[in-house]
């Protein structure tokens, strides 16, 4: 599944080719009827809330999208005139004359109002990367839990965007076990952790992939690309980058949540 920074890298990369454009909205598979009701109207603004997409059209109405584990885009540079076929399953076609945008498998692609998308954003907790985010209502959630700040950091009704390669990074560069329980954390370490996700998910924007570790603990020839597998410093690796203590991995939310014994030692 796809992390906030994805989100919120699709919203920048789309808002400037559609917003304050007219725009031909349909659906080549056919199972987004409601495409009608903002075929050819102004798209005035494209913004991320957490993993969640919301376009406001020039009519006053709200479509949402969330991409799930199977929603994909495609961006062509062909526009209405020249758009290319559709490929496989295209629930949502995004047009102008000068660029097509395809949708294809998302958990949800729907149109609603504004009452909508404050409905679906009073359910998620502060997302990092906006400039309105309130961490404070994320740190009291967490003060008052009992559960693990491992599974707390995936909950989004806590905090939003971050997934599971963020939450064991950001644990890591932190110190902190994720089996902590989230009344265990101080606020130092609250504000700290904040920080990092912050860091962390905007640099995520910057280089469109997950890229945790500070590339001069790399020790890699000037120029060259980090691989994959060498982006992080516990999630999903053998051994710790810092420490090379073998790396463990804890059940957390449904999911394996990685750690290393000795760099998050509680
Ligand atoms: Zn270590």
């Amino acid at each position: 599944m796809p992390e906030g920074h994805t989100l919120h890298r699709i919203a920048r990369d789309h808002g400037r080719l559609l917003v304050g454009r007219a725009v031909t909205v349909s659906s080549p598979q056919g199972r987004f009827a409601d495409a009608i009701l903002v075929d050819g109207q102004r798209l005035d603004r494209l913004e991320a809330y957490g993993k969640h997409l919301f376009y406001t059209w020039s009519n006053g109405l709200v479509g949402h999208v969330h991409l799930g584990l199977f929603g994909k885009y495609r961006v062509s540079r062909h526009g209405d005139e020249e758009a290319p076929e559709p490929r496989g399953a295209v629930r949502m076609r995004l047009s102008t004359p000068d660029v097509t945008i395809d949708l294809a498998g998302p958990t949800d692609c729907s149109i609603g109002d504004e009452s909508d998308r404050d409905r679906i954003v009073a359910r998620l907790g502060p997302d990092p990367l906006r400039r309105d985010a309130r961490p404070q209502a994320a740190f009291d959630r967490i003060a008052r839990s009992r559960q693990p700040i491992g599974a707390l950091l995936l909950d989004q009704s806590v905090m939003c965007g971050v997934g599971n390669v963020y939450r064991a990074e950001a644990l890591f560069v932190n110190g902190i076990r994720p089996t902590r329980l989230g009344r265990d954390l101080d606020p130092a370490e609250l504000e700290a952790l904040w920080s990092t996700i912050v860091a962390m998910l905007k640099q995520g924007v910057k280089d469109n992939r997950i890229i945790t570790v500070d590339r001069r603990e790399l020790d890699l020839p000037r120029g060259r690309r980090i691989r994959r597998g060498e982006a992080t410093y516990a999630y999903k690796r053998d051994r710790c980058l810092r420490c090379g203590t073998p790396i463990e991995s804890v059940e957390l939310a449904g999911r394996p949540c990685y750690y290393c014994p000795t760099c998050q030692p509680t």
